[in-house]
């Protein structure tokens, strides 16, 4: 198709231009266009709120540098969720009004972002074209950067121009440092080895056939120097090829989140494709170099166990104002019998007593929420007379992992035991 054509893409002319250098105003009207404009019915408020509120976000760009401050009064803030979107319907509404035109029916437009490839006709005027695009919005400029020997970058893929077809290769830029992470780095293997199938993949996706095996090389080369072991790099490239070839992969919604530990394989495997297994990079030298936050002290936090005196059973709870203040509301709750309270449910139903005696508290000083997960965690493992699990419904596995670590924790570290973060924060977790 593209064999009596010459191709030139219409390159950025910086990356601001697009993304911050449009008047706010612009934004509003785009809002107001037809193009995609959902009916208020499908938006969960009034469209008109979801403009003001829009706008309000877009306003209020205010930044501190240097110690003033400053509002942003022209284009998009870096960073924000938005920016993009309006960008991108910016540029979509251009492209809809004025560039279809300019470009005319014979020519090819493919943007990704703020980086558009342009196929043209050999005959027609690029800096015409140029001309005319850039004479659209002022804030919106673009320049060009023509095929050279047949070869054009465009995102992460070299276009080569043959004189039949167009065949493609990896692009790198020539700052390139191929500056990865190496193998004896603190990341879990699951980290590492992605890191190396996602460059498989996308030697796999990108190169056609003559430039595969070059491809493949470099990036065994590569990775090699960040001294992987080769024969883990030619395993990583079957199991990038299998991944290519499974026509559609099960993607599961359930995350589970592990520490970085050498058992994820093991754990990824058992679960197979329904749930996916992902782990953090663990303590980095920031969290050792950085001064903690001085915590407030509450001494009066406590979680607590009143055993009974009549089984082995035990009544397990939380407080932030005092064992000895919630030790005598307890005492008031079976004295007034008020059945709200497990404990009286348990002396009705079995005629046991609590022991006030060996009443004792077992984690001092611990936030609210790391009290409801432990709380929760000897709920799930211990004999209790608790009719209700606490905030948190742990699994026995979860529970045991939370005490275990906060055993391993307890001595001097008051830091959080991360696996608290892992068993509450993410709930699917709780499911094995
Ligand atoms: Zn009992």
């Amino acid at each position: 198709m593209c064999k009596a054509m010459w191709f030139y893409p219409v390159k950025k002319s910086c990356d601001w231009t697009t993304k911050n250098e449009i008047e706010n105003d612009d934004l509003m009207e785009l809002s107001g266009q037809s193009r995609g404009s959902p009916v208020d019915d499908e938006l969960p408020l009034p469209k008109h709120h979801f403009i003001s509120l829009v706008k309000l976000c877009v306003d209020f760009g205010f930044f501190v540098f240097a110690g003033d401050e400053y509002q942003q009064i022209s284009g998009l803030a870096m960073g924000s969720p938005l920016s993009a979107v309006l960008a991108c319907l910016f540029m979509e509404t251009l492209e809809r009004d004025h560039y279809r035109d300019i470009i005319g029916r014979h020519s090819t437009w493919l943007r990704y972002v703020d980086d558009v490839l342009v196929i043209v006709p050999r005959r027609s005027c690029l800096h015409h074209t140029l001309t005319r695009l850039n004479s659209v919005h002022e804030k919106i400029q673009f320049t060009v950067e023509e095929e050279e020997d047949q070869k054009l970058p465009f995102l992460d893929t070299l276009i080569h121009r043959g004189d039949e077809d167009l065949r493609f290769s990896v692009y790198r830029k020539p700052t390139n440092k191929d500056d990865y992470i190496h193998y004896y780095s603190a990341n879990s293997n699951n980290t590492k080895s992605g890191v190396v199938i996602g460059f498989f993949l996308r030697a796999l996706r990108i190169c056609s056939p003559e430039f595969l095996e070059s491809e493949v090389t470099y990036v065994i080369d590569s990775f090699m120097k960040h001294k992987y072991p080769k024969g883990l790099l030619l395993n990583l490239r079957k199991k990038a090829e299998n991944i290519l070839s499974r026509s559609n992969p099960v993607i599961s919604s359930n995350f589970l989140v592990l520490p970085p530990c050498n058992l994820s394989q093991a754990i990824s495997k058992y679960f197979g494709n329904t749930m996916n297994i992902a782990s953090t990079s663990g303590e980095k030298i920031h969290d050792l170099i950085r001064e903690k936050k001085q915590q407030k002290s509450n001494t009066d936090s406590a979680v607590y166990r009143i055993p009974c005196s009549g089984c082995d059973m035990a009544y397990y709870g939380e407080t932030g104002r005092g064992f000895n203040t919630r030790i005598c509301e307890h005492r008031a709750d079976v004295r007034h019998h008020r059945t709200s309270n497990s404990m009286v449910v348990h002396v009705d139903e079995a005629g046991h007593l609590p022991n006030w005696e060996e009443a004792e508290t077992i984690h001092e000083g611990l936030s609210k929420h790391k009290r409801k997960v432990m709380e929760a965690a000897y709920i799930a493992t211990e004999k209790n007379m608790n009719t209700a699990s606490g905030r948190f419904k742990l699994s026995k596995v979860a529970a045991a992992i939370i005490r275990t670590s906060a055993r391993s924790r307890s001595s001097g570290d008051s830091s959080t035991p991360m696996l608290y973060k892992y068993a509450v924060y993410s709930p699917k977790c709780m499911y094995f």
